[in-house]
C-alpha cells in the first residue's frame, strides 16, 4: 500500500470534468504524461484541449507529449479558502508557459512563495486525484526548495 492509498493523503482538489476533446489529455495523466493537443495543418500547439484548432480551424488535431518544462509566466498568489492543492495556507496560481509553446493555468507548489518569480524554469509535478488521474502543477526544475 502507498500513501496515495490512502484517500486522506489524495488531493482535495476538485475532480476537472472531462469533454470529448479532453480525455486524451486526462488519460495520459494516470501515467504522469503531459500531453498536448497539436494542429497538424498549421503545426501549432493547441491547448486547451478543443475538436477545432484556435489559428486556422482545420480539425487536423493529434496528440504530442510534452517536454514537462516550462517557465514561470505570470502569477498570483491566493490567500483565500478553499486551497486546491490541499496545503495549508496561501498558495500560487500561475500561468506556465510551456517549451512546446501553450501557456497552462495551473500552481505552482514546492518553493516558498515570495521566491516566485516570471521567468523561473520550471518542470510538471503531478497531484493525484481520487479517481486515478493527476492534476499536472509544476516546481522549481531542480526539484522542490
Ligand atoms: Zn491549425
Amino acid at each position: 500500500m502507498t500513501s496515495t492509498d490512502n484517500p486522506r493523503e489524495r488531493s482535495r482538489r476538485m475532480e476537472p470534468p472531462v469533454s470529448p476533446a479532453s480525455a486524451p489529455f486526462w488519460e495520459a495523466t494516470k501515467e504522469r504524461r503531459l500531453l498536448v493537443q497539436w494542429c497538424l495543418d498549421c503545426d501549432k500547439s493547441v491547448f486547451y484541449p478543443r475538436e477545432i484548432c484556435p489559428g486556422c480551424l482545420g480539425t487536423n488535431l493529434d496528440w504530442r507529449e510534452a517536454s514537462g518544462d516550462g517557465t514561470l509566466y505570470s502569477f498570483t498568489v491566493n490567500h483565500l479558502s478553499p486551497d486546491p492543492t490541499g496545503a495549508e495556507g496561501p498558495f500560487a496560481i500561475a500561468l506556465v508557459e510551456l517549451t512546446e509553446g501553450p501557456r497552462m493555468m495551473t500552481n505552482v507548489v514546492g518553493l516558498p512563495l515570495d521566491e516566485l518569480e516570471v521567468g523561473m524554469e520550471l518542470r510538471v509535478t503531478w497531484d493525484e486525484l481520487a479517481d486515478g488521474r493527476h492534476y499536472p502543477m509544476f516546481e522549481p526544475r531542480g526539484g522542490p526548495k
